[in-house]
């Protein structure tokens, strides 16, 4: 098994990264956000709830995103690892995640940590908000997203660095080079 964690902040290029990393290496992809997406997406309960909050730019709460985790988890067959992806987002996630996965004798292999200078964020940021029109990528939520990460976020990249878990990684490159610089880092971590 290879249990990977993406990490950095919102624009770093997680999802785009996951995407190839998860075809290359058989992974399971756990996106938090595109799960609670699709969960409002089909008006369940889960996902009235999770609205107001997303489109705030606010987290949700630590026992919300791990249920929704361990549930996926739960149902998945077939994979040779687990890629989580916006997960986790809190040192209380990171600490749930490193029970479940040492419970299974699966611990998580590295957490991948992309990180790009703030005035590209804000530019990929609005040019996504064009695009997808995301409820939640317009600039005063996107600030507010920026400021859960420092606050709430980047602590979980210590408590990786503590374990010598954490890998860092500059996003500012093409996005060829920096999936080449995570596959370098996963071959050596596999
Ligand atoms: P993302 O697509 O990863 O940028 O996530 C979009 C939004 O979903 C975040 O701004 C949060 O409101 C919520 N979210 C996603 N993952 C988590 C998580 N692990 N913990 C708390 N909230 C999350």
């Amino acid at each position: 098994m290879l249990n990977i964690a993406l990490f950095g902040p919102p624009g770093a290029g997680k999802g785009t990264q996951a995407k190839k990393i998860v075809e290359k290496y058989n992974l399971a992809h756990l996106s938090t956000g595109d799960m609670i997406r699709k969960e409002i997406a089909d008006g369940t309960e889960l996902g009235r709830m999770a609205e107001g909050i997303i489109n705030r730019g606010e987290l949700l709460s630590d026992e919300f995103v791990v249920a929704l985790i361990e549930n996926r988890i739960a149902h998945l067959k077939d994979v040779d690892g687990f890629l989580f992806d916006g997960f986790p987002r809190t040192v209380a996630q990171a600490e749930k995640l490193d029970q479940m996965l040492s419970k299974s004798g699966t611990p998580l292999n590295g957490l991948i940590s992309i990180d790009v200078p703030h005035d590209e964020l804000m530019r990929r940021m609005l040019q996504r908000a064009k695009i997808e029109g995301r409820a939640d990528d317009n600039e005063e939520v996107i600030e507010n997203r920026f400021r859960e990460y420092r606050a709430k976020t980047l602590p979980v990249a210590d408590h990786y660095k503590a374990q010598g878990k954490c890998f860092d990684v500059d996003g500012f490159g093409s996005v060829d080079d920096v999936f080449a610089t995570i596959a370098t880092i996963l071959e050596s971590i596999k």
